[in-house]
């Protein structure tokens, strides 16, 4: 098994050595990983400007520190090293809980592997634990056994608890929302804004917060796919549009007759507005 490790810490982060140590047990490991933390960047990527790498060693591992994002790590990586059959990104020196989901890059990682056709799993620790070989190895090697033979597994995120007791599987509190403007003043007394992460009240039972906060390791299905489906059956029942028309006078877009006619219309007509022949 060919096995990427990421991570939005940064290439020296000691989470990272942490997994990609753990992770040589189950296969074949290279870490590809920004040169610097980028924390909070989300599954952003570099377009205007080229991407480069310099080797470096993470433990005995072949290694390389990117001048880009998460996502563009594991873009990279799955160029350079072909067929990569896992991402894991993590350990993460922060929880990544409900919400965190948007905003982090160590889930980035793991959803740009899902969006590539590859499997990616996301793993996280609390801030202010760094994670050892000795103390979270043994957990990450539970997880791993259970994650890596469930092959219909696309996108998982993983958070540990401080002192994990076991592990359960969850589903993402996203009801609950931690993030906050806190105002203040810089020495020159102009108004500045911190946007700050604050404690909230007790999560859902069966959510991946509800797990962390009882000392259990939290194991999340994720997907890509984020339509609404019980809201989109309801709109196309009570508010229809114009489906019928559009079913009438589009061909199946699967039929190369169809991928045909995108290709022709794009060479042919560049120019012209939207609505004219
Ligand atoms: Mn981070």
């Amino acid at each position: 098994m060919r096995i990427l490790i990421s991570n939005d810490d940064g290439i020296y982060s000691p989470g990272l050595a942490c997994l990609a140590k753990a992770a040589s047990e189950f296969g074949a490991v290279r870490v590809v990983a920004p040169d610097v933390e980028r924390s909070s960047t989300g599954h952003a990527i570099t377009s205007s400007r080229p991407l480069s790498y310099r080797p470096t060693t993470v433990h005995e591992f072949e290694a390389y520190r990117v001048n880009g994002t998460p996502a563009d790590c594991v873009a990279l990586g799955a160029h350079l090293w072909e067929r990569v059959d896992v991402v894991l990104s993590g350990v993460n020196l922060g929880l990544n809980l409900g919400h965190a989901i948007w905003h982090s890059g160590t889930l980035a990682a793991a959803k740009q592997a899902a969006l590539l056709g590859l499997r990616g799993i996301a793993i996280s620790a609390p801030a202010g634990v760094e994670p050892d070989h000795g103390s979270y190895g043994r957990w990450i090697r539970r997880v791993l056994e259970v994650l890596l033979p469930a092959s219909q597994l696309s996108l998982v995120n993983v958070n540990l608890p401080r002192s994990p007791k076991g592990l359960v599987w969850t589903r993402a509190s996203v009801t609950q929302y931690d993030g906050r403007i806190a105002p203040a003043q810089d020495p020159m007394g102009r108004p500045i804004y911190w946007f700050t992460v604050s404690p909230l009240d007790e999560a859902e039972k069966g959510t991946d917060r509800w797990a962390v906060e009882q000392g259990w390791v939290s194991l999340t299905p994720l997907r890509l796919d984020l339509t609404d489906e019980l809201r989109l059956d309801e709109r196309r029942k009570v508010q229809p549009l114009d489906e019928a028309v559009a079913a009438a006078v589009s061909p199946p877009v699967s039929s190369p007759e169809a991928k045909a006619t995108v290709r022709e219309d794009e060479a042919e007509s560049p120019a012209v507005a939207p609505g004219h022949d």
